[in-house]
């Protein structure tokens, strides 16, 4: 006897902001824009950036990067 196993459709997505993968609803909406759909960790890596420019500090060099990156890629200026 053989059962049938239907798996969930799945739709693995690629995040705009790092180029990783992830699974909607799983996912964050960016700051950056307010609409653009990006993987958790880069939700939790915005929120730090900003976090860290609301103290004075300095964040790691490669959020930066990414943040810079994902800003032109949106076109969205920097310091907005
Ligand atoms: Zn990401």
């Amino acid at each position: 006897m053989t059962t049938d196993f239907i798996a969930p459709r799945v739709t693995v997505t690629p995040c705009p902001r790092c180029d990783g993968d992830f699974i909607p609803p799983r996912c964050a909406t960016s700051r950056r824009d307010g609409r653009t759909r990006i993987c958790d960790p880069c939700g939790t890596e915005e929120a730090m950036v900003d976090f860290f420019a609301k103290i004075g500090a300095d964040a790691p060099p490669e959020w930066r990067q990414r943040e810079r990156a994902f800003k032109l890629k949106l076109g969205v200026k920097e310091g907005d």
